[in-house]
């Protein structure tokens, strides 16, 4: 069973972590370089101090579309959530940084506090905030989210109040699972009835039929990537 098989039963922090140990830590390809040390695969602090090489580049490019969902993931993660330095927070003073491969992988700032200081996980919240930082010599904005657990997200709204990010109701079920999601499709919209009945009513034989649903069936699989990740990463 693969982790996508097993995803609609887990919470997202083990699927975070299956989904590092499958494709980050293990797979794909030629794994001679990786050493990858599997005594610590119960343990969320040795999997931090583990010492892995992300395989995809230019020439290990993800295959299958589950490779591409790791790898969209992963490579997310990585400007997603900011790690936060409340020290000075009286002062109006927060530091903020780009999370480190480390922390991205043991879900520091995500599933851990965002606060380097603090290691609470019960309770977080995500808030947006502006993120300065230069570039290759540019400087840059970006809206950014930290987690924070309940004293820090006070520290955090000490002077300023910021906007928290909160999961809308509607999108809940919209991606409850992509298999799920599928089904429902076929049998609640009328709009794809609609869809279903022009493509039956042009093309009675099947190869026709393929030709046609099969680009309809790539983008959307893209799409349910991308829609699912953003439900995923609040
Ligand atoms: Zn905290």
């Amino acid at each position: 069973m693969s982790v996508f098989d097993r995803m609609r039963y887990m919470n997202p922090y083990d699927f975070h972590k299956a989904l590092i140990n499958e494709y980050v830590l293990k797979k794909p390809g030629d794994t001679k370089f990786l050493q990858r040390d599997t005594s610590s695969d119960k343990s969320d602090s040795d999997v931090l101090k583990s010492n892995h090489k992300f395989l995809w580049d230019d020439d290990n490019v993800p295959e299958t579309w589950e490779e591409r969902f790791a790898k969209k993931y992963y490579d997310k993660l990585f400007k997603e959530y900011c790690i936060t330095d409340l020290t000075l927070y009286k002062e109006n003073k927060i530091a903020l940084r780009w999370r480190v491969e480390k922390e991205v992988v043991s879900g520091k700032g995500q599933f851990i506090c965002g606060n380097k200081k603090c290691d609470e996980k019960e309770g977080l919240r995500s808030w947006e905030v502006n993120f300065s930082y230069v570039e290759k010599g540019e400087k840059k904005n970006a809206l950014v989210k930290i987690r924070l657990c309940e004293s820090c997200s006070k520290k955090l709204n000490y002077h300023t109040k910021r906007k928290e990010v909160k999961r809308l109701k509607s999108k809940k079920f919209k991606n409850t699972s992509m298999k799920e999601k599928k089904k429902s499709q076929s049998c609640s919209s009328t709009e794809i009835v609609e869809d279903n009945n022009e493509i039956n009513e042009v093309d009675k034989g099947e190869t026709s039929l393929w030709a046609n649903l099969k680009p309809v069936e790539i983008k959307s699989r893209e799409e349910e990537i991308d829609e699912y990740l953003e439900e995923l990463l609040l």
